[in-house]
């Protein structure tokens, strides 16, 4: 198997799991991976469930984010300018996971990140810097990202977009996942938490 036939094995993969964790539903979240240290990125199909997501359906994306291989017919997410960004300008990131969890969103929605309320996310999540609303695919979120990216510490691997969801980032597509899926069951902890404590 080529690397990029592993690598589209291993977004299909991930982004099925996305799904049935509940990360994203419909038609939502977008996935991507660099490919080798270049500046081409794979990444999920506009218009299809994650769990849905195929090797044959994964589309290659530039530095601006366009469509420069790929089934035809099947269009790049519409976050494609987003993801490009973030690669762009940090060659360490080898892989991005952008999910819609409800938890994670029903924080934002009160106004506040998510608290690090266990050990594991004390431990391996950090800061979660809360963007403020945009609309998905738009101009504003892209400038935010844009903004956002290069005053990061390292320590931080997630951002929470208002009302909208989490971008994770990794130096994989498993670390990637791995991060929105301890970004969810924090966020799920800290929500019952609070509940309970009323
Ligand atoms: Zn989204």
């Amino acid at each position: 198997m080529t690397e990029i036939e592993q690598l589209k094995k291993d977004l299909s993969h991930y982004s099925v799991v996305a799904y049935n964790r509940i990360l994203a539903s419909s038609a939502g979240g977008n996935n991507s991976v660099r490919l080798g240290d270049s500046e081409e990125f794979l990444i999920t199909a506009s218009g299809l469930s994650l769990g849905d997501t195929k090797p044959e359906n994964i589309i290659t994306i530039n530095a601006e984010g366009e469509k420069i291989n790929g089934p035809e017919g099947l269009k790049p997410s519409k976050e494609s300018r987003m993801h490009a960004a973030i690669y762009v300008l940090r060659p360490d990131v080898k892989a991005i996971f952008h999910v819609h969890p409800r938890y994670c969103i029903a924080l934002s929605i009160l106004g506040e990140s998510i608290p690090p309320v266990t050990v594991s996310a004390q431990v391996k999540l950090g800061e979660i810097p809360l963007l403020p609303e945009s609309m998905p695919g738009s101009d504003e979120l892209l400038r935010d990202v844009r903004n956002i990216i290069p005053t990061l510490d390292d320590s931080v691997h997630t951002l929470l977009l208002a009302r909208h969801g989490i971008i994770s980032i990794g130096s994989s597509i498993t670390e990637a996942y791995i991060r929105a899926d301890l970004a969810e069951e924090t966020a799920h902890i800290a929500y019952l938490t609070k509940i309970a404590t009323r």
